[in-house]
This record gives structure tokens, sequence and C-alpha cells, in this order.
């Protein structure tokens, strides 16, 4: 059977979903409880455990600063999705994602971070330092939960991106076990010696049907464009893969099937004619939303939806300018050009010494 997303990630890192919190994070304030009864703010709070998360966690709690990471509901964020890793420093014979994940998990861990299972809904700080949904006037941000508010005197963003979708007819039918997926390497074992479809024309679409082929029969390659996207290593072993092909200039109009996906309507660009490509299964591959809805209110985004800044800092285009003070961005979800492991590893990294600057004074 196939997972859902949350239990399949989980899964995948050997982590449960809902632990109880560990260490020492302040409990739930008791209604009318006053500021001095209240627990200490957190020195640093960092949202999101992908390998920007863990990244800044490793650098924060070397410092000293022992961090609180959230979770979220995709631990160890998207590298947990990723079959082979083979570009990230230090591991010539390539590693795996989750695997990867684990082991800053614990590098982060064994320094002294420590991690809670939540989904943060709101961030709120304010220059006059009032908060008043959560009443603590004495800190400088509030991250309100789903179970309970957070203060804390400095925060790294760095909650990453979820996998885009078409959007067509039929992709949410079988969207989840029942023939498409954004995860080839969580759900292509499912599709073993079946015919499967990969959309998308990126590293990500190339890495999957390179990943599918190995065991399912054959592995159609849809790109809406004449050229891929891809880096050349990628591209050149998916054109030279017997069992890939390539179907350029053509668009997924329309999922069919009963129960289970059965086909996929493609429309060619060029001409406008359509053809149905028999399949059990199609991965989309085609980018990423940077998963920063809980923040628009708080912090600036751009079109796309990715925290404004530069670097880690995060910065407005009002003038006079906001102050984000505190505040650091890092990984996906401030990244819209690079998204790599290593990159956004070294923003987690730039943001925790930017956090210890900004507590040193
Ligand atoms: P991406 O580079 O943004 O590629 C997305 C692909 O999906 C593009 O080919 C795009 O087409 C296509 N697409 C987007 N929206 C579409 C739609 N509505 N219908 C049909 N096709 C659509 O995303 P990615 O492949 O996930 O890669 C993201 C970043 O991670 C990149 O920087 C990549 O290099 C990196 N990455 C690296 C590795 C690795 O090195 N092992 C693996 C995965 C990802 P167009 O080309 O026409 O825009």
């Amino acid at each position: 059977m196939v997972q859902s997303e949350d239990s399949r990630f989980g899964a995948a890192l050997g982590f449960q979903r809902k632990r109880p919190a560990q260490g020492r994070a302040p409990p739930k304030p008791p209604p009318g409880a006053s500021a001095q009864r209240q627990p200490q703010a957190e020195k640093l709070i960092i949202i999101g455990s992908g390998c920007a998360g863990l990244s800044a966690a490793i650098y924060a709690a070397r410092a000293g600063l022992e961090p609180l990471v959230i979770e979220g509901s995709q631990p160890g964020g998207q590298l947990t999705t990723t079959d082979h890793v083979e570009n990230f420093p230090g591991f010539p014979e390539g590693i795996s994602g989750p695997e990867l994940i684990r082991n800053m998990r614990r590098q982060a861990e064994q320094f002294g971070a420590r991690f809670r299972s939540e989904r943060i809904r709101r961030l709120e700080f304010s220059a006059e330092e009032k908060f008043p949904r959560c009443g603590r006037p004495d800190v400088q941000k509030c991250l309100q939960g789903e179970t309970e508010s957070l203060w804390a005197q400095t925060v790294i963003v760095a909650v990453g991106a979820t996998p885009r979708k078409l959007g067509i007819p039929g992709e949410e039918k079988f969207f989840g076990g029942r023939g498409v997926s954004t995860c080839a390497t969580c759900d292509g074992a499912f599709y073993r010696h079946r015919e499967v479809v990969v959309v998308g024309g990126g590293d990500s679409a190339c890495e999957d049907a390179l990943f599918l082929a190995r065991f399912c029969s054959r592995v159609h390659l849809v790109h809406r464009r004449d050229r891929l996207r891809a880096s050349k290593i990628m591209a050149e072993r998916v054109r030279a893969h017997e069992k890939i092909s390539i179907l350029w200039n053509s668009i997924p109009v329309r999922l069919d099937g009963d129960e289970r996906l059965a086909s996929l309507r493609i429309r060619q660009g060029e001409t406008s004619k359509e053809q149905t490509l028999p399949c059990s299964a199609v991965f989309l591959a085609i980018g990423q939303e940077p998963n920063t809805i809980p923040f628009r209110d708080a912090l600036p985004l751009d079109e796309r939806g990715y925290i404004r800044g530069e670097g880690v800092k995060i910065s407005s285009l009002e003038d006079p300018p906001r102050s984000f003070e505190g505040i650091f961005r890092a990984g996906d979800c401030a990244d819209s050009s690079y998204r790599q492991a290593v990159t956004a590893a070294a923003m987690g990294c730039q943001a925790a010494l930017e956090a210890e600057r900004s507590l040193v004074g």
C-alpha cells in the first residue's frame, strides 16, 4: 500500500511523526498567566528540519544556543524523498537523502539541539514589542503553532518548499496511491515492471526517470518544451537510457482511469493534436512552491512566495524599510535560484551565525 505523505516521510527517516516534545521547550502557558510566571523565551527557534534547518541547528547548537527545531509536517524536508545524492561534498560514492538527513539530525542533537513536532501557523513581532495574542511583552518573537505558542529571541525560517502539481482533471482523484505521485523514490517501487510517465524537464524529472528505469518496463518523460532544463550530465544520461523515451513539446491535459490511473492524455504543443499515453503511474517533477503561506502577513514575500532578502537577512522593498531584526531566512523558501542541498546547508550555517551575532550584540 502507498503510505500517506506524512507517514512516508517520517518512515523514510526512521522517526515517528507525533513524538512527544523533547528537551526543555516551554509548556503552554495557562490562560491569564502573567508574563513573569511564563517560561523563558528560546534563544533561537529554527522553523524547518530540512537541510537548511538542520545545518543551522548544528552551528547554533555548537555555539551553545540550544536551538529548538520545529520539524513541521515533513521532517527532514525534500531530501528525504531523494534516492541518491551524488553532489553533496564529502560523499564520493553518493549517499541516500534520508541517510544524509539522519546524520545531520544526529549531529545537531549531539551538540544540544532539541526537536519539536509542530506546525507554525503564524509569526508575530513588532518594533513596539507588543504581542496581544501571546501576551508576552518581554520577548521579541512569537510563533503560533497548532497546539501552542512559542517565544524566541531569534528565529530562522527554513520551511522549504512543496512539489508543484499540474492542476489538470484527474490529478486529485488519482493522487496519493492511485497512480499520481510527486515522489518517485517513495512510490516508484509499486510500479515495478509497469509503464510509467514522468512529467518535467529539470534535474528532478531526469533523476526520477533514471530511478524508475531501474525497475519499470518503460519510462516516458513528458516535457512541455523541446529542450531539457536539467544539467547536461543528467540530460545525457536520460537521453542515452534505452528504457526512457522523451516526448517533447507535450502538455499533460487529463488523467484517466477507473479506480486507478490508466492513461495520461497529452497535447502536442505545436500541432495541438492530442494522444493517449497508457501508463500505470504519473510522477510529477515540475518544480516547487515555497512553504511560506503562514508567514505572508509577517514577512516580505516575492510574487512567487519566496522570502525576500539579501543573503540570509530579510528585507522588504518598502521605503522606509521595515526591520526584521533577529529573523533570518534559509534554504528553499528563500532561494529560487540554486535550490541545492549544499546551498541550503550553507544558508543554514550563515543564518545560525547571524542569529548568534544578533544575540551577542
Ligand atoms: P525545475 O528545475 O524548476 O524544473 C521544473 C520542470 O518542470 C521544468 O522543466 C519546467 O518546464 C517543468 N514545469 C513546470 N511547471 C510545469 C507545468 N505546469 N507543466 C509542465 N511542466 C512544468 O525543478 P527541479 O527539477 O525540481 O529542480 C529544482 C532545483 O533542484 C534545480 O536547481 C535543480 O538543479 C536542483 N536539483 C538537483 C538535483 C541533483 O543535482 N541531483 C536533483 C533534483 C533537483 P520548463 O523547463 O519549460 O520551465
